[in-house]
């Protein structure tokens, strides 16, 4: 498939300017239903449901554009946009198993990810095996007769291990399993799974694609055949698309997805960079730092690597951790990541106090995610978090 400018993509592609007066952004059409003039035209688009317009839980005409950026940015056949990143994850993974079926995970995979294949699938009869993903050897040796799935996320968006989407693809494809990968953290601008030959790319669209921390969304981009598949089936049966204002949001949010990322990205460089001159700070995992265990694949299969990163605090207690994520006054404490504004989380947020031991050091990480902001403003804003951590 020829590639496009991503310029077109994000000011052209899907767009029908014509049939809305010529207005540069496009219209909400708010609408749950369209009507026909004729039963044959009726009967058509009942038959063809994902490409028509007839009804919005299926295709909406602002969904529809937004839907042709996102297959193309993922340079793939065509895409579905979901009401969330994990629907995405659902929706992918569901589609594929059937009871009996067994799949190969990536160790440690988003939260979500892990419940559907701990929680939930097992109640289906679908079993999960999971595998240290930075060696493709792992994969082939976990592959059984039944499975069915292989899945990925690379990098993952805490200790950011990546797997050689190329090899795993090529193993999978010998052996006729599906590959599935959570891109995340580096979006199609910085890596495209399908052209490394990964059969379907999904990302939260939360995070970078809609960038402004005010849409929860996902996209999944594939062959027409398999998009088709998952529409017909989870999408249509659980009801996960996207609503025409998110939509419409997020339509707004793209247009300036290369500039917020790139900023993100440089800005990220600099902390890090900060960061490794501060003696709180005992070790820092960023895919393009040259001690990154990865590196060499990080560079070669990355564009670059957006504002994500996580680090481990010289703590001797939770206090300390505690005064340093509270100290700072600009980078606010939340999940998430991927918008204008700058945000930190301790791992220990996510664990009860009698189960924390600073003696491992993922019990002192501390993610951090870097916005669009001024790399000077968010330094003074680290400086004051490591002054309130050393304070008695
Ligand atoms: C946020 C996230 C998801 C889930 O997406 P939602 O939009 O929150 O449903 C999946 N994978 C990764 C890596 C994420 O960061």
């Amino acid at each position: 498939m020829k590639k496009k400018l991503l310029s077109e993509i994000l000011n052209e592609t899907g767009e029908l300017r014509e049939n809305y007066f010529h207005s540069i952004a496009p219209p909400i059409i708010q609408a749950s239903n369209f009507s026909f003039d004729t039963v044959e035209e009726f009967r058509t688009a009942l038959q063809n449901e994902s490409e028509a317009v007839l009804y919005s839980r299926g295709n909406n005409p602002t969904v529809d554009i937004l839907r042709k950026k996102l297959a193309a940015l993922d340079n793939a056949e065509d895409s579905l946009v979901l009401n969330s990143g994990a629907s995405a994850i659902f929706a992918s993974v569901v589609a594929n198993v059937a009871s009996g079926d067994h799949i190969i995970s990536v160790r440690k995979p988003y939260g979500w990810a892990q419940h559907l294949f701990e929680k939930f699938l097992p109640r289906f009869g679908v079993s999960t095996t999971y595998v240290d993903g930075t060696n493709v050897k792992n994969f082939e040796e976990a592959i059984r007769p039944e499975t069915k799935i292989i899945y990925l996320e690379s990098p993952n968006s805490w200790t950011f291990e990546l797997q050689d989407l190329k090899a795993v693809a090529a193993l999978a494809k010998d052996k006729g399993i599906l590959t599935i990968c959570d891109n995340s953290y580096c979006s199609p601008l910085y890596q495209r799974p399908i052209d490394y030959g990964i059969d379907i790319s999904f990302q939260s669209a939360t995070k970078y694609l809609n960038g402004h921390s005010d849409v929860v969304a996902g996209v999944i981009s594939g062959t027409k055949e398999m998009m088709h598949k998952i529409f017909s089936s989870e999408y249509m049966t659980a009801g996960l698309g996207i609503t025409p204002f998110h939509a419409w949001l997020m339509i707004r949010g793209l247009r300036t997805l290369p500039l917020r990322l790139k900023k993100s990205a440089e800005t990220a460089r600099l902390i890090v960079s900060y960061l490794k001159t501060q003696l709180e700070v005992e070790s820092i995992a960023y895919p393009f730092d040259p001690l990154f265990p990865q590196y060499s694949l990080a560079k070669a299969q990355m564009e670059d690597t957006g504002g994500l990163f996580s680090f481990v605090l010289k703590a001797d207690s939770i206090e300390k951790i505690e005064r340093f994520c509270e100290g700072m006054q600009h980078i606010l404490m939340a999940v998430s990541w991927g918008g204008y504004e700058s945000l930190v989380m301790p791992s220990i947020a996510g664990k009860p106090g009698n189960t924390i031991d600073l003696s491992d050091p993922e019990h002192r990480r501390i993610r951090m995610y870097i916005g669009i902001e001024e790399p000077e403003y968010l330094i003074e804003d680290i400086a004051r978090g490591f002054a309130a951590m050393k304070k008695a």
